[in-house]
C-alpha cells in the first residue's frame, strides 16, 4: 500500500502553464499514469495531443474544464492497432483539414478519451480555480502526437522531441522530416497546439510573446 498526500507532492508546471503535481512514482503506480492539476484563469493542461497507446480519463472536482478537440479529415481516432504502427495518419491532409469541438466538463464529472483522440483541456473562466485528477493507462502510452501537419509531406500529426538541452522539435512519423519548434518570433520553447477561434484549424500559440502560427 502506498498512501500520499496530494498536497505534499512536489509541483511542476504542465505543459500547458498548469500546477502539476506527479502522482505515480509517489504512489508507486505500475499501470497507470495519475497527475494532479490546478488551473488558474487560462491556464491549460497540455496543448492539442494525442497519445497514440493511452486511454486518458479527466475527473473535475473543482471548477470548470473546456476540452477542445479535433478530428483530422479521414477519420475520427485510430483503431488502437493502426495508431501503435502508422502515428495517426489521416490521410494527407494540410492540418487544417479536420474538425475542432470543444465539451465543457464541470465539478463532479469525468471524461475519457481514447487512444489518438486529440484534445486539450482549458480553464476558461475569468476568477476560478480548477482542480482536475488525470490518469492515464497503460503508464508508459506509447508517442505522444500533436495534430501540426507535416510541411515536407503532409502528413496530419508529428511527434514533439525535447530531449535535455536540446533545441525542441517537432518530427513526422511519415517522412521523419525534423523542424524547430521553438516560437518563430521570440525563440521561446513554450509553443502550445490550440484549435483556431472558427475551430476549422489547429494552430502553434507561444505561451510567452502570443505569437500565432498556422500549421
Ligand atoms: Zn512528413
Ligand atoms: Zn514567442
Amino acid at each position: 500500500m502506498q498512501h500520499v498526500s496530494i498536497e505534499a507532492v512536489e509541483t511542476s508546471p504542465s505543459d500547458g502553464g498548469a500546477d502539476r503535481r506527479r502522482l505515480s512514482d509517489p504512489l508507486n503506480a505500475a499501470a497507470v499514469a495519475i497527475n494532479h492539476y490546478e488551473l488558474g484563469p487560462g491556464e491549460r493542461l497540455a496543448g492539442l495531443h494525442a497519445h497514440t497507446d493511452q486511454e486518458e480519463v479527466f475527473v473535475v472536482s473543482e471548477g470548470t474544464v473546456t476540452f477542445e478537440t479535433w478530428t483530422p479529415a479521414g477519420g475520427s481516432a485510430r483503431p488502437r492497432e493502426e495508431a501503435v504502427t502508422d502515428g495517426l495518419t489521416t490521410g494527407g491532409g494540410t492540418g487544417e483539414n479536420g474538425t475542432g469541438d470543444e465539451v465543457t466538463v464541470r465539478a463532479g464529472e469525468a471524461i475519457r478519451f481514447a487512444p489518438g483522440e486529440f484534445q486539450s483541456g482549458t480553464n476558461d473562466a475569468d476568477n476560478e480555480t480548477t482542480a482536475v485528477l488525470a490518469f492515464g493507462a497503460p503508464r508508459e502510452g506509447g508517442a505522444v502526437r500533436v495534430p501540426l501537419a507535416c510541411p515536407d509531406c503532409g502528413h496530419a500529426s508529428r511527434r514533439p522531441d525535447a530531449s535535455d538541452g536540446e533545441t525542441p522539435v517537432l518530427v513526422c512519423p511519415n517522412c521523419d522530416g525534423e523542424r524547430d519548434a521553438t516560437c518563430p518570433e521570440c525563440r521561446s520553447e513554450a509553443m502550445t497546439a490550440v484549435l483556431a477561434d472558427d475551430r476549422t484549424a489547429v494552430i502553434g500559440v507561444c505561451r510567452d510573446c502570443g505569437a500565432k502560427v498556422w500549421a
